[in-house]
């Protein structure tokens, strides 16, 4: 029987969680769920210059809005360097990897001579075969690996089929640095092997690296892990993905108001393919994942997709969790002096969210929509509105908050009815009446079915915003 499918993620906790670190980490999630397995977190925090405990928090706080739980605790690759160390000494005594005590200088008129000749610069081996006694004083080595110096490595990849690498190609490179820390290279491979991790799913900007990391596998005569190498995410235009074109963390999607199930949907698709479809739950994405259906091409990221797939979860979703995410964003972005009429009403709010869904592609679209609720009088009226309300429109307002005054009942229909039967009367298209009453009551031109605006901000309120429209206060 096989082993069970162990996968891991990796970060490097040098910035937040990417959107292209959190597809990875949805694939290694999904092929984990899919198998029965487990799926691992690892913090590459080697570099200590880069690494920051923030980093650390947002890469665990994004995956936990996406909703990507890990198996077991993260992992420190610092906290393991003893053992990298251990595994570097045991390729030096078995002789697979041996002392360099090529000083920086002498390193870089190697790559000046290799770049004058026009060779690609690597390290000549000159500290190969040398015996110790001949390693200068004073000076920290390295350990090399000694890496084949002739035949192919090839990279079995469930994503890019079978990439051969010359082993002319590779130099004999250094898996412990002269303060005794590891090489990234070598942190992996270590890890990996003593993690039991089975599938490897990153980015193919790691591919020439897992190339040089089969050579560790083979010299500690340690299985290769099954790998998966996706090609980046580009930008709608087909280059390097900028941030304009969604190159953020997934922290920067909440605050522009993504649900996590759209943005995981999404992601879905960006790289993996199940037929035609588009929309799927996530559980359907676990039921149907498999490594083969992963795209060979780089995916566009597309924001105008990713709106409509959202727009489509915000539908879907329960008027009380958008209620919570609309109040937990909307504190998120910090300005909740603007936002207190929509903490403070919530009953409106919420009576009033099935009126938005329609209209909304993001939770930022939600907010902005209902604002005519927590609006403060006066009303700041638009332009575009402002120009509705002309002297004629005014007019018709004035006669109308009269009639409304005397409805004894303050429902659509009743609004409705009586509206229409004002427009029919003064010979007016509804149309002419509603836009004016839509600017005054909502200071805009667009907004939900108006008359039931009126009832969700109640009689009071709506006679109010049309008698400020009246006195010309805005
Ligand atoms: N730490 C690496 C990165 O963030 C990933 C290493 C790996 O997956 O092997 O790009």
């Amino acid at each position: 029987m096989s082993r069970p499918v162990v996968t891991r993620f990796a970060p490097s906790p040098t910035g937040y969680l990417h959107i292209g670190g959190a597809r990875t980490a949805l694939f290694n999630w999904a092929f984990a769920r899919k198998t029965g397995g487990t799926m691992l977190l690892r913090i590459e925090d080697t570099d200590r210059e880069r690494s920051t405990d923030a980093a650390v928090t947002a890469i665990l706080d994004g995956l936990s809005w996406l909703g990507l739980g890990w198996d077991g605790e993260p992992i420190s690759q610092v906290a393991r360097a003893g053992r990298h160390a251990e595994v570097a000494r045991e390729l030096l005594d078995k002789g697979l990897a041996y002392r360099c005590y090529c000083t920086p200088n002498e390193l870089t008129q190697m790559r000046e001579k290799a770049r004058a000749e026009g060779r690609p610069p690597r390290y000549d081996g000159r500290w190969r075969d040398r015996d110790a006694s001949e390693a200068p004083a004073g000076v920290d080595p390295v350990i090399r690996i000694k890496a084949p110096q002739s035949g192919d490595i090839v990279v079995r990849d469930h994503v890019q089929g079978e990439v051969v690498f010359k082993a002319e190609n590779l130099d004999d490179f250094i898996i412990l640095r002269s303060d005794g820390t590891p090489t990234y290279m070598h942190a992996v491979v270590v890890d990996d092997h003593d993690m039991g991790v089975t599938h490897i799913i990153r980015g193919d900007d790691h591919l020439t690296n897992a190339a040089r990391q089969i050579v560790i596998y083979r010299a500690m005569g340690w299985d290769v892990p099954e790998m998966a190498h996706i090609p980046l995410i580009h930008g709608p235009d087909g280059a390097k993905l900028s941030k304009r074109h969604g190159a953020m963390g997934v922290e920067a999607y909440r605050q522009l108001g993504y649900l996590p199930e759209a943005l995981r949907n999404y992601l879905a698709r960006l790289g993996w393919a199940h037929g035609d479809d588009e929309i799927f739950s996530t559980s359907q994405m676990v039921e149907w994942f498999s490594l083969e259906a992963l795209n060979k091409g780089a995916s566009r990221f597309d924001f105008a997709k990713l709106d409509n797939l959202n727009g489509h979860y915000i539908r879907a979703t329960d008027p009380a969790r958008l209620y919570e995410v609309m109040v937990n964003t909307a504190s998120e972005l910090g300005r909740n002096a603007d936002y207190a009429g929509l903490f403070n009403n919530h009953d409106t709010v919420l009576a009033a969210i099935p009126e938005l869904q329609p209209r909304a592609k993001t939770v930022l679209d939600l907010i902005d929509l209902a604002q005519f609720i927590y609006a403060e009088r006066p009303l700041t009226i638009e332009d575009k509105a402002a120009q509705l309300l002309t002297p004629e429109a005014l007019a018709h307002l004035e006669a109308l908050r009269a009639r409304f005054e005397a409805l004894s009942q303050w429902t659509v229909e009743a609004i409705d009815a009586d509206v229409r039967a004002y427009a029919e009367n003064v010979g007016a298209k509804l149309g002419k009446i509603a836009q004016p009453l839509r600017a005054a009551l909502t200071g805009r031109t667009v907004s939900p079915g108006i008359f039931e605006v009126m009832v969700l901000i109640g009689k009071d309120e709506s006679l109010a915003r049309i008698g400020d429209a009246g006195r010309g206060k805005r």
